[in-house]
């Protein structure tokens, strides 16, 4: 791998590329969708052998990933999403005149991308990192996940044929194979304008921190995980514990607990705790062990349980089969809240279908645990509508904790839209005000630039007097098309 040269390309391509029409950016994104779809009987067996999904998810996943390209291609097709905002010239304002100021969103230049083993599709090669900083105007390095190597060749040739289809430079996606060493070399170089990683808090963090000891730091985009909270509320647990035991063994168990938003914590009133208990137990009858993604995750599971099976604060509720461990077995356990609050180990995230069952005493309780309660991708509150009345305060502390709240149905199955948010303070996250699903994506990779008194025909469409675009500007602060 000759790190200076794909950079140079890239920045080449950059140059040319971030100049291109929001159409012909759009065409571009629209033609890996339709590539992709086009590979897909030969894409989607591949991807089942290498991560052990079963094929009905990777058939899903596929259309996940295709269908987050179109809403990209949609958005900077559309054109708004630059953020545009002009102060024209006063050029009689006493008793200084103003300026013509004229600012938007330009993109930021080479990205690197760090692909994640639990979406070989939708957060990998043409996830939705990628797929963003394309969108937003910037090439991609793409570092390639080893856990699923071939299909990440298969997907990075459909982008290669969408380049030469669309007659872009091959520069603009680079496919980067190697381990530990070349992915940090790539965060290294100085031609690397920023970093968006799916994975694990030590790769995140370490990565993280290579950025800030560049001469020129640059912004990493990490999202490393949570265990996305559950807080059952009394009169809602009594009246629909089997429903909600049911959802809550469903969202622990979907792909075998590998999502960032499983749900690895459960509140549970000490009223009903053995009522929810034996709920749980009986949904977890009918649920199989199934692989994990790869040895290493399936060895990261096993050893973080033999921590927590050395903890004598927790009693082991059920482990589906405990030979079994290392092939994605369930496993939950209950702890008291007293002892729950007294140490943060029992925070962190167990990657797999791994939750504790958390006993509480009192509603007060939870305000103490939202209080301790480190950031997070989601938080759910179980509850009925009037139980929340007099909670405004937990509310409020909890909204400061996660990047999402839900008030009905399960963390997991995060829908890919306009409004949604996927991000969260540390250490779910390393960029608080970002989100790596949804339209918003877009906007960890472009900055604002002002341009003072440039001369009309030289200005980008999109700050142009005529609004040649139609897109939606803020003029003299006052939005308008
Ligand atoms: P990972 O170990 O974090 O690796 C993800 C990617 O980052 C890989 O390409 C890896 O490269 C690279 N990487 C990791 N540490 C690095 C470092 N210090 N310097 C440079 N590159 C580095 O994630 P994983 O292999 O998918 O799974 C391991 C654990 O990550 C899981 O057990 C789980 O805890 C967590 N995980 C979290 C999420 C999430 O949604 N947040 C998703 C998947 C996994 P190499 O593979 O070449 O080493």
């Amino acid at each position: 791998m000759n790190t200076n040269s794909i950079f140079q390309a890239a920045q080449e391509a950059f140059l040319f590329y971030k100049n291109l029409s929001g159409k012909e950016k759009g065409d571009f994104l629209e033609k890996i969708a339709e590539i992709l779809e086009s590979r897909r009987e030969e894409i989607v067996p591949l991807a089942v052998r290498e991560s052990n999904l079963p094929e009905g998810r990777i058939q899903g996943e596929l259309g996940r990933t295709t269908g987050q390209i179109r809403l990209f291609a949609n958005l900077v097709k559309e054109g708004s999403w630059v953020e545009a905002s002009i102060d024209p010239s006063l050029p009689d304002r006493s008793p200084l005149p103003r300026a013509d100021i004229r600012r938007f969103l330009s993109p930021l230049g080479p990205v690197v991308v760090f692909g994640a083993s639990n979406f070989p599709l939708a957060f990998s090669t043409a996830g939705g990192d990628t797929i963003s900083a394309l969108a937003a105007g910037c090439p991609v390095i793409y570092k390639a996940h080893p856990a699923h190597l071939e299909t990440s060749r298969r997907v990075a040739n459909c982008i290669q044929q969408a380049l030469i289809a669309c007659s872009l430079p091959s520069g603009l996606f680079t496919h980067v194979e190697g381990g530990i060493a070349e992915g940090q070399a790539l965060v290294q170089h100085p031609l690397a304008k920023a970093v968006a990683f799916t994975g694990s808090q030590a790769g995140g963090m370490a990565l993280f921190q290579l950025a800030n000891q560049r001469k020129e730091p640059i912004p990493v985009f990490a999202e490393m995980g949570s265990v996305n909270p559950i807080f059952c509320f009394p009169n809602k647990l009594s009246k629909e514990r089997e429903a909600l035991a049911k959802a809550f063994i469903a969202s622990l168990t979907l792909g075998v607990g590998q999502f960032c938003t499983n749900p690895g914590l459960i509140f549970v009133p000490a009223s009903q705790a053995k009522a929810f208990e034996a709920s749980l137990v009986a949904e977890l009858q009918g649920i199989a062990t199934a692989p994990m993604l790869h040895p290493g995750i399936a060895q990261a599971y096993y050893d973080a349980i033999q921590v927590m099976e050395a903890q004598e604060e927790l009693r082991w509720i059920k482990v589906s089969d405990p030979k079994h461990l290392l092939n994605g077995s369930t496993a939950l356990a209950e702890i008291q809240v007293a002892d729950w609050l007294k140490d943060k180990q029992f925070q962190k995230e167990v990657f797999g279908a791994f939750a504790l069952m958390v006993v509480y005493q009192d509603v007060a309780d939870l305000v103490e645990v939202a209080k301790q309660l480190q950031g997070q991708l989601t938080i759910t509150l179980w509850a009925e509508p009037e139980e929340l009345q007099s909670q405004l305060y937990l509310i409020n502390l909890l909204e400061e904790k996660c990047g999402r709240i839900l008030f009905k149905g399960v963390p997991t199955g995060v829908e890919v839209g306009h409004a949604m948010q996927h991000g969260g303070p540390f250490p779910s996250t390393t960029a608080v005000q970002s989100t790596s699903v949804g339209a918003y994506a877009i906007k960890r990779f472009a900055r604002p630039l002002a341009f003072q008194d440039m001369p009309h025909s030289l200005l980008p469409d999109a700050l142009q007097d005529h609004n040649p675009l139609g897109i939606w500007r803020q003029v003299n602060g006052i939005v308008t098309k």
